[in-house]
């Protein structure tokens, strides 16, 4: 009798294990079953909400490097939360991105949407109009750096929306 009651109490204690274990399984590893990093966890702080006349979604830009007469160019880091993106919008003198964390997407006008992840670079060539932003599900880290800012930094235009987004 004494023993049914040790073997009962082992098939609990091993039932509860198997569900704590799942419970674990579920909060550090994604749909795919692999591993997600915090992606807002960045290398820089967060930085300064952009506005939304700019931006859908939430998107935080910290600055860098200042524009000033002798380097002539403006570094900084943007976090997107999944599912933010840019307005569409042209760089007077073009713009690289260099994704830090997460993934997302960048699209020139007329052209697919590149997928962007850890790791990637992409050259914005100067005027074209174009936006980029997180995935739906995965947040975006993207460092920036816009050269020869004496021609200018930024036009912004029109939002992206949804249909363009999910399309
Ligand atoms: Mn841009």
């Amino acid at each position: 009798m004494k023993e049914n009651i040790r073997l009962r109490l082992l098939h609990s204690l091993a039932f509860f294990a198997v569900v704590a274990s799942a419970l674990t399984a579920t909060e550090s590893f994604g749909q795919a079953g692999q591993k997600q990093a915090d992606v807002s966890q960045g290398i820089f702080p967060k930085g300064q909400q952009g506005p939304a006349s700019n931006f859908t979604g939430k998107a935080f830009n910290y600055g860098l490097v200042a524009a000033d007469s002798t380097y002539t160019s403006l570094v900084g880091n943007v976090y997107f939360e999944p599912g933010a993106r840019s307005n569409w919008h042209t760089h007077p003198a073009g713009q690289i991105l260099i994704i830090t964390d997460g993934a997302g997407f960048h699209q020139i006008k007329g052209q697919p949407k590149q997928r962007l992840k850890k790791g990637d670079v992409v050259k914005c060539p100067p005027n074209e109009l174009h936006w980029h932003g997180a995935s739906p599900d995965v947040g975006m880290q993207q460092l920036y750096i816009i050269p020869n800012t004496e021609k200018g930094i930024v036009n912004w235009m029109q939002a992206v929306m949804d249909a363009e987004y999910g399309d």
